[in-house]
């Protein structure tokens, strides 16, 4: 069993986008322009928000975070949007999600200009990527994509199974897959027999929300294992249940422990895995730079096209 080192492959990637920034601004004069918006004050989306703006600042790229009260209503941030659609140094805008329970996010994400969409939640972008012709992709399955390509893993002629069905990561991951000649089984809490599904792909891409979800005894031997889940584990038993015993120094220390949907124990049947932390996660973030580069670049491939 091998793992999939995503911290590592990220730090490649932002090495090459630092290159590309650079040449940006020597060559065109442009600073790539993020745009955050976010609307209340949860506490997992403000630790995301700060990590984009970090590592934003870290590669160069021009970040603005544009913070909305709670009971912000829909307009207020189709607002902020539209004036962000309008102006020629924001190249990226991301509303971050989830959004307060009482705004329907298709209302908000429709809003915002395709070829600014860094996400690619837009409506146009996933249907782009349903005919395979995306030209932006969702940063989680992108990420994931970018793993398995960095370990020559090629999708063409696997069965995969991908679980979790959202428009920010299972829905995409399993076009994206198929674009890429998998065959995809799509899963989720109305499948039956998931097991058996499970047991039979060389490649599994798990995105749940549930510790420990995926168990051994579900995993073929030798199948690639992709842990998109997060889970935050804060209590004994769900830490003694969930996470090896080499992990305990550290839960001790710190109070808590972030596990994956996948349970370690399957680890050892699998030819490749994705720990947590350290696998998708720093390539998400990653994606998200990735993207608003690319955003950037197709701004002056536009405007000289015209
Ligand atoms: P989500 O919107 O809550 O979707 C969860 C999916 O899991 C749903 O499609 C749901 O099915 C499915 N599911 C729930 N119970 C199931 C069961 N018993 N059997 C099969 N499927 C089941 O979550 P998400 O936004 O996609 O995120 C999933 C996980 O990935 C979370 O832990 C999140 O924190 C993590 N995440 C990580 C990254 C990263 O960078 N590593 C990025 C994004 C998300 P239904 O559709 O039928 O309800």
């Amino acid at each position: 069993m091998a793992i999939l080192d995503g911290k590592l492959v990220a730090e490649k990637i932002q090495q090459g986008l630092g290159l590309e920034i650079g040449r940006l601004q020597s060559e065109r004069g442009l600073v790539p322009g993020l745009a955050v918006i976010m609307a209340g004050d949860d506490p997992a989306s403000r630790s995301y928000v700060q990590s984009k703006s970090k590592l934003a600042d870290k590669l160069g790229i021009r970040s603005e975070l544009v913070k909305l009260p709670e009971k912000a209503a829909a307009a207020e941030i189709i607002e902020v949007i539209e004036a962000r659609n309008a102006d020629p140094l924001t190249h990226a805008i991301l509303v971050q999600m989830p959004l307060p329970a009482h705004l329907d996010p298709w209302s908000v994400i429709d809003r915002i200009a395709p070829e600014k969409d860094v996400d690619a939640f837009h409506p146009f972008n996933q249907g782009l990527i349903l005919q395979n012709r995306g030209r932006i992709f969702p940063c989680t399955p992108l990420g994931v994509m970018k793993l398995l390509d960095h370990y020559a893993i090629d999708p063409a002629g696997m069965d995969a199974a991908v679980v979790g069905r959202s428009f920010l990561v299972g829905k995409p991951m399993a076009a994206m897959l198929a674009n890429r000649n998998a065959t995809v089984t799509l899963c989720h809490s109305r499948t039956l027999g998931l097991g058996a599904i499970l047991r039979e792909a060389g490649l599994v891409v798990a995105a749940v929300g549930k510790p420990g979800f995926i168990t051994a005894d579900m995993v073929k031997p030798g199948a690639v294992l992709i842990d998109v889940g997060i889970n935050h584990i804060d209590k004994e038993p769900e830490f003694a249940k969930f996470c090896p015993a080499s992990m305990h120094d550290a839960f001790k220390r710190k109070g808590y422990a972030i596990t994956g949907d996948i349970h370690y124990q399957a680890f050892a049947k699998a030819a490749h895995y994705t720990p947590v932390p350290g696998g998708v996660g720093p390539l998400t973030v990653t994606m998200l730079m990735h993207n608003t580069v690319e955003l950037c670049k197709r701004s002056i491939s536009v405007t000289s096209d015209k």
